[in-house]
This record gives structure tokens, sequence and C-alpha cells, in this order.
């Protein structure tokens, strides 16, 4: 690398355990003074409590958000904010309500806080993915990119170990394509590296007891620095594919992460040694493709994506729609070796390093 650009993101972010009691100043720091709480309906509890700690600063809360941000709903919640005459809105939850609030946010300008709960990374991104009569399209914007974050580690203690677990590959998986970017640069290289073994030592820790403390924030910790990773620098084959699959096939969407990644970081790994090094540093493992398969292994994640729900037949429709649009990837694409991959992720097999 002879030179290299970094832009930093210009969001305020607060983390530690119980950093829900600085929302009123948080907000009072923005002059928010009318907020719609929002979130899915299976966190309106979490959503009710937060309109409770925030009290006259709150003016409702839309509990309808769901995953891939359709359009219809980001509708609806538009009515809300119109009506209550709304300032702000403040996601609390995962990527799924984070997307309705920049969705929101982009739309109004709004001032846009984020909760998260899960480790999606989606908050420090100035990303959006939409979804419209079943085609997901996405934008980037700094108009999407929170104004503030408030990542509080004790929101996470209920997100259900399995969720945890496949939430946090899907943030590995930012870490590791941020390592072979076309645009990647060395800072974004440290927190990479720095996430991935964050993550890697304390997501088992969240297996076998998902009230440790120092393992759930680790592993918030490392998804902030993922969710960077991805805002920051361009993405590759395996998030084009997890794209692909999770629109084709209505698949869950942090799982698919974690089926796929293995087998797309075997399949670059030629292309991209210095990546894989550091992959297979911060893992700990001799080899990173192989790491990340028994990671997921470890933490009994499912295997195949015949086991998440897609078709067999849908292999080669998979291919077909991986191989439209161009995109960047450090090692060439052709259809055969693209077909084979997807097929050994279908099956669940372990990735095959190429010689
Ligand atoms: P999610 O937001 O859909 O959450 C999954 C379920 O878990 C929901 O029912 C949610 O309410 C619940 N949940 C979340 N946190 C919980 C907690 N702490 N305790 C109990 N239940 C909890 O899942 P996700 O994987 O975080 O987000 C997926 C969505 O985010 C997808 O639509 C994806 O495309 C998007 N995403 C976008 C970006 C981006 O940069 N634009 C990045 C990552 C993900």
């Amino acid at each position: 690398m002879e030179s290299f650009s970094y832009e930093a993101l210009p969001t305020r972010v607060v983390f530690g355990f119980d950093t829900l009691s600085q929302l009123p100043e948080q907000l009072a720091r923005l002059s928010v003074n009318r907020a719609l709480v929002l979130s899915t309906c299976q966190q309106q509890a979490e959503a009710a409590r937060i309109k409770d700690i925030i009290g006259p600063r709150a003016v409702g809360l839309f509990a309808g958000a769901v995953m891939h941000t359709p359009i219809e709903v980001t509708e609806a919640a538009l009515v809300v904010a119109r009506e209550l005459n709304a300032d702000a809105v403040i996601a609390v939850g995962g990527g799924s309500t984070t997307g309705l609030g920049k969705a929101i946010a982009l739309r109004t300008d709004l001032l846009q806080i984020v909760i998260p709960t899960t480790y999606a990374g989606s908050e420090m991104t100035p990303i959006l993915g939409e979804s419209s009569g079943g085609i997901k399209t996405t934008q980037k914007s700094p108009k999407i990119l929170p104004e503030l974050v408030i990542y509080d580690v004790n929101l996470t203690y209920t997100l259900p170990p399995e969720l945890s677990a496949a939430s946090g590959m899907n943030a590995i998986a930012h870490a590791v394509e941020a390592l072979y970017a076309r645009d990647t640069n060395p800072i974004i290289s440290l927190m990479a590296e720095d996430a991935i073994g964050k993550l890697a030592r304390a997501l088992p820790g969240i297996k076998d007891s998902p009230q440790n403390r120092a393992a759930r924030f680790d592993a918030l910790y490392g998804a902030w620095l993922s969710g960077v990773c991805l805002g920051s620098v361009g993405m590759a084959l395996h998030h084009k594919l997890c794209h692909v699959l999770g629109g084709a096939f209505d698949l869950p969407h942090a799982e698919t992460h974690a089926i796929v990644l293995p087998h797309a970081v075997a399949y670059n790994s030629p292309a991209a040694a210095d990546a894989m090094a550091r992959v297979a540093r911060a893992l700990n493992a001799d080899d990173a493709a192989i790491g990340l398969y028994e990671l997921a292994s470890r933490l009994g994640i499912r295997r195949s994506l015949n086991a998440v729900g897609m078709p067999e037949n849908g292999v080669d429709r998979a291919t077909d729609l991986a191989m439209q649009n161009q995109y960047w990837n450090p090692r060439s694409i052709d259809k055969e070796s693209i077909h084979d991959l997807i097929a050994a992720a279908w099956a669940g097999d372990p990735p095959r390093i190429p010689i």
C-alpha cells in the first residue's frame, strides 16, 4: 500500500454498562424535545421503558419495525412522525429497527438516535437497504448516518444465545471483508482485526453463559468496530452473496452470513494473503476459513443454507443472481466457482481452500 485515504464517521458514540441512563442528557445536548421511539413488536416493552426514561421528551412509540425495511412500514411510521410533529427518532433494537430509523431520517432529516441491541452494526453505516415488492435496494448517503449511538451492554443480555452467535458472526463478516476491501486502510484494518479477535473470544463465552458480563461487553465493542468497518470501506463477494441469498429466498439475515462466510473467505484466500493472515491471527487459528467454520460450529450455528430454508434448486438461481451486476472482489469471479461455493454452503460442507 503506497497511499490511502481515511474518512472518520461523525456519529457520537456512548458505550458501556447502564449508558441508557445518559439518554435524557444526550437528548438535551441535541435539543431533542419530541422524539418518536421505534422498535419491533417483539421489543415493544423495551421501547416503552425508553419512553418512560425520557419522559416529556418522547411523544410516541411506533413498534412496527420488521426485517428488510419495507417501504409500506416506513410510510406508516412517517404518518405517525408527522402527526406527532416529532423532531427525532430513537430506534431501539437490531438492524431491522435501525433500518426504519434510517429510512425516516433520510426522508425527513429528523435527528436520529440508535440504541443497538444486536451485533449487526447498521448503526455505524451511512447505508440503507429497503424493500418494495420483494426487491431490496441499497443506497448510501450521509443523511442516513445517525447523529448519536448509545451502546448499553445491559440491553444485550436478552439477545438469545443463538441470535447472539449468528449476529456476532454477521459482525465478524464486516470486519473480514474490510481487511481485503479495495479501499481499505491501516486504521480500518486495526479496527477489523481487533473486532474479529474480540468477537471470536466473546461469542463462545456468551453461548456458554448468556449473562457473562465481560463477554457481552467485548462482543458489543467488537460489533461497534465491525460496524465502523462496514460503514467505512467497500464490501465484496461475501456481502454480495448474502444480499442475493437473503433477498431471493427470504433467509434469516445473520445466520446466512454465518453460513456463507467461511466459504467466501476460502474462495478469496488465494488473492488476499495479508488479510487472511490477520483473520487467522485474530481467530488464533492456522487458517482463516477453517477457523471461521470451526468458530461457527463451536457456536452451534446451523451449518447449511438447506437448514435455514433455501431450496436445492435455488443454487442455480442464486448463482445467476450473484453473477449479475459487476462488483469488486479481490479474486475474479467465475460462474462455475461461484456455483460450487453456493452448493457447498447449501450442503453445509467445510470450506474448500483452493490449492
Ligand atoms: P433484527 O433487528 O431483525 O432482530 C431480530 C429479532 O431479535 C427481532 O425480533 C428483534 O426485535 C429481536 N431482538 C433484537 N435485539 C434483541 C435483544 N437484545 N433481546 C431480545 N430480542 C432482541 O436482526 P439484525 O440481524 O440485527 O438485523 C437484520 C437487518 O439489519 C437486516 O434487514 C439487514 O439487512 C439489516 N442490516 C443493515 C445494515 C446496514 O448497514 N444497512 C447492516 C447490518 C444489518
